[in-house]
């Protein structure tokens, strides 16, 4: 129905998210005039270095830290008010120029305070915890999908949206039980920032659209990955909306005829962070090793992520779910010391097989054991390399298998946190 001249790439997370999505996103954007978000809310947590400066971004688009780019938050995201305006105001303290770069879709939902206790309360509860980030995300999407939400549209609505909101934290009293004035409290807040909020409302299909058709570049910015995707991932350990490339189109409001690129980003390992199977897990020493050599704890909780060998089974998964016309390899760095490198390329099931497909039963992912390939490491430093030649003749064959047992082609490759350290290809 459009025709247009602009180009459209989704950035997706391939494996159990904290790839290093927003080292990625920060990098694509600079070449971009928009960035949004397409689902997730402020359970993601975004870490970009900038200069000497560290910024952890839960909700805005990393492309904020890039002067003059639009910055979007999708109708597929569950939207933190009070969250969303601490990180807003966060980022003009540290003197980021953000007047009127931020829109937020109409049809994104809110989440608010009591969705965030009942996921606390329910993580507390359950015999089979689920490890989430506590944000209130699921509650938030269950009320999205039981058609009892509210949305950013309808804070222009009074009475209508008071009510909404009084039966919304109504249901959640009667299920924690005990005294909710600190909830009334601060439901209060958020609903006083709503003018706020809808100062910033718009149709973020159209705006990308209308960007499209006037020759713009739009980046949409995945949270968490693959393997947390409410339908693909390894459920029930996974997030409750779709964090896959088709989830881009839904979670912004465009259709998939207007997406050209799919970038899936893999750390040059696996890590995993919640509860759920991880079949590639290291022992409890590598494990510790490469968790102080990769920094590998929570940007939004500060939990450990329990670490493990690179997963080519979930990764040519994850190539064919998102349909993915590159990828993104991270953290190349961290096995820089590691004498040897082993990859999965395929399961032995119970049954005495093997499979070289991802398994739908997150319960025999539990035993199933990776049959793994072994290459040499290359013991040199790659931080400083800036061009695939740069890189040592063992790592190139590292990356060369990661390419060929996935099925796509590489397309960046990330040797440290900054800006400067990535070799495009
Ligand atoms: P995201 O949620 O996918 O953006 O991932 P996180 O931000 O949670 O985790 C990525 C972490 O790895 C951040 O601290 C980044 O600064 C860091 N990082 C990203 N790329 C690289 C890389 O190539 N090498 C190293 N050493 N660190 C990286």
């Amino acid at each position: 129905m459009t025709s247009r001249n602009g180009r459209c790439t989704v950035v997706v997370g391939c494996q159990w998210g904290d790839e290093g999505k927003g080292k990625i996103v920060d990098v694509l954007a600079e070449d971009v005039d928009v960035v949004a978000r397409y689902q997730g809310g402020a359970n993601a947590g975004h870490t970009v270095q900038v200069g000497e400066n560290t910024f952890i971004l839960h909700q805005i688009p990393s492309g904020i830290l890039h002067p003059g780019k639009r910055c979007l938050l999708g109708n597929g995201v569950v939207l933190d008010v009070l969250q969303f305006f601490q990180e807003h105001d966060a980022l003009v303290e540290r003197g980021i120029d953000v007047h009127g770069r931020v829109g937020v879709s109409e049809r994104a939902h809110l989440l608010l305070p009591y969705h965030t206790a009942l996921d606390r309360a329910s993580e507390d509860r359950a015999a089979q915890k689920i490890g989430t980030t506590g944000r209130g995300i699921g509650p938030a999407y269950e009320e999205k999908a039981g058609r009892r939400g509210v949305r950013v549209a309808d804070l222009r609505g009074g009475v209508r949206v008071e009510q909404r909101v009084r039966e919304g934290l109504e249901r959640a009293l009667q299920r924690l039980g005990g005294s909710g004035d600190h909830l009334e409290e601060e439901v209060r807040t958020s609903l006083e920032m709503g003018g706020r909020l809808r100062a910033m409302a718009t149709d973020t299909g159209r705006e990308i659209t209308e960007a499209l058709a006037g020759g713009r570049r739009v980046l949409l910015e995945g949270a968490q990955g693959t393997a947390l995707d409410l339908d693909h991932g390894t459920y029930p350990f996974v997030t409750s909306s779709n964090t896959t490339a088709g989830g881009a189109a839904t979670g912004v409001g465009i259709g998939p005829t207007a997406i050209d690129t799919v970038v899936g980003v893999v750390k040059a390992y696996t890590t995993r962070v919640g509860y759920g199977p991880l079949p590639t897990g290291f022992d409890p020493e590598m494990d510790q090793r490469v968790r102080e050599l990769g920094g590998e704890y929570g940007a939004t909780t500060g939990r450990p992520r329990r670490c493990g060998w690179f997963d080519a089974v979930l990764a040519r998964y994850s190539a064919r779910v998102n349909g993915l016309t590159g990828l993104a390899v991270t953290k190349l760095d961290v096995l820089d010391t590691l004498p040897e490198l082993t990859i999965a390329t395929e399961y032995a099931t119970e049954s005495g097989g093997s499979t070289r497909d991802f398994p739908a039963d997150t319960w025999s992912l539990e035993s199933v054991v990776p049959r793994y390939e072994t290459l040499p490491g290359w013991e040199t430093d790659t931080s400083t390399a800036t061009r695939l030649s740069d890189l040592p003749k063992n790592a190139r064959a590292y990356l060369d298998r990661i390419e060929e047992l996935t099925g796509a082609p590489i397309a960046m490759v990330s040797v440290g946190t900054r800006r400067s350290q990535i070799i495009r290809l």
